[in-house]
């Protein structure tokens, strides 16, 4: 009982329903050509097993034409997938079409006690790769279904196998076989939690920055997507601000890479200890260069966050040299906007330009872009 709670407490929260594995097109162009191959080796699989099978033992010609027949279709739904077309469906049809091989297959040849047990068997893990999790449920639940139904149907003359079966047999076979296919959906279900939650951990360690534990270029695109359609759509102001540490190499210079190293992290540690947690995000730009996106944040509110870090980063008190007054100092530029229409490459191209007027300006200090006409 448990073990079933547990399991529909997942699936309400599944990673499995919720996350979106594909998002490019170069992406889902892969996925086609994996799901076309899982079906090519499916499909050859079934017409193998159709053919040799009563190739071995003294069985109507019969079997060999449905097989051949069944095979034919499922090979020209295949090849219309291979030439590009309703690559959108392809999991449902492709999985369709083999399903209908499979179904006479074991209807015909001793319904329950039916050869193809193993087969049926594949059919959650099959579904579950090609088609995601509802295709795997749908797939387990129909074959358990038609299972219990070819039982309770018992000995009947569709059966061509003419085969003497014990008729105690069935309802052994029956339960085996339904269990068989139910735990191979467990199964595959859990393998597909495992693999979606190492590619979440993958893709969350893909956007950090290493040395600093804060988002890194790719993880500040991300970032700046996200918030640039939120803004559009609230018409929130949305601020970007760049921070640059000052003087940096002559700190390298000084105090060896180790300690520059040391110096860059709590620059990083401070900046992300004084953003909100929850609407700001900060991320390493590259060297000794940070970003920080402020989400509903006015130009005169990004000043004053712009101020609280200049001071915090002082409050620090790395000093280049010892016996020197003189401590560790960033330049932030900013950009602030409400309008929707900037891209990404214009909020950091203006914050950039700010940056750069306050390193001329003297650096030490926080410029709004805007102000500079
Ligand atoms: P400015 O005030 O004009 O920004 O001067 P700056 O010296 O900070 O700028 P510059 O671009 O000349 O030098 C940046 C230095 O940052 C040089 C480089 O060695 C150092 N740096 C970049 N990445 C790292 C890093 O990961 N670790 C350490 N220790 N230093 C780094
Ligand atoms: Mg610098
Ligand atoms: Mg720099």
């Amino acid at each position: 009982m448990n073990l079933l709670s547990g399991i529909v407490h997942k699936f309400r929260h599944s990673i499995i329903f919720e996350s979106q594995p594909y998002t490019t097109a170069a992406d889902l162009a892969k996925a086609h050509q994996i799901a076309r191959r899982v079906a090519l080796v499916v499909g050859l699989c079934i017409l193998s097993v159709s053919l040799i099978r009563p190739l071995m033992s003294s069985l109507p010609i019969f079997f060999v034409l449905v097989g051949l027949i069944t095979s034919a279709i499922f090979f020209a739904i295949w090849y219309q997938f291979h030439c590009g077309k309703w690559l959108n469906h392809s999991a449902v049809i492709l999985l369709g079409a083999g399903n209908l091989i499979l179904l006479p297959m074991v209807v015909l040849s001793g319904g329950v006690m039916t050869q193809y047990a193993p087969i049926i068997m594949i059919l959650p893990f099959v579904s579950m790769l090609l088609g995601g999790a509802r295709l795997a449920i749908i797939s387990t639940l129909f074959w358990s279904l038609f299972l219990i139904f070819l039982y309770s149907l018992g000995h009947n003359d569709y059966d061509l196998t003419r085969d003497d079966w014990e008729l105690g047999k069935f309802a052994s076979r029956t339960v085996w076989m339904v269990l068989g296919t139910v735990v191979a959906l467990m199964l595959a279900i859990q393998q597909e939690i495992r693999s979606r939650l190492l590619l979440n951990d993958l893709l969350k360690l893909s956007e950090i920055d290493p040395l600093t534990g804060v988002n890194n270029r790719r993880g500040l695109e991300n970032i700046l997507e996200h918030e640039i359609t939120l803004s559009s759509r609230t018409r929130h102001w949305l601020t970007v601000m760049i921070i640059d540490v000052d003087f940096f190499k002559r700190y390298n210079d000084l105090n060896g890479h180790g300690q520059g190293d040391l110096a860059l992290v709590q620059v990083a540690q401070t900046l992300f200890n004084h953003a909100r947690q929850e609407q700001d995000s900060v991320a390493r730009f590259g060297g000794e260069e940070f970003v920080v996106v402020l989400r509903n944040t006015d130009p005169v509110a990004a000043r004053r966050v712009g101020e609280k870090f200049r001071e915090q980063i002082r409050a620090l008190n790395l000093i280049y040299q010892a016996g020197e007054r003189e401590v560790l100092t960033i330049t932030c530029g900013f950009y602030s906007v409400n309008s929707g229409a900037e891209t990404q490459e214009e909020l950091i191209g203006q914050a950039d330009k700010a940056l750069y007027f306050g390193k001329a300006n003297g650096r030490d200090q926080v410029v709004d872009a805007q102000g500079l006409g």
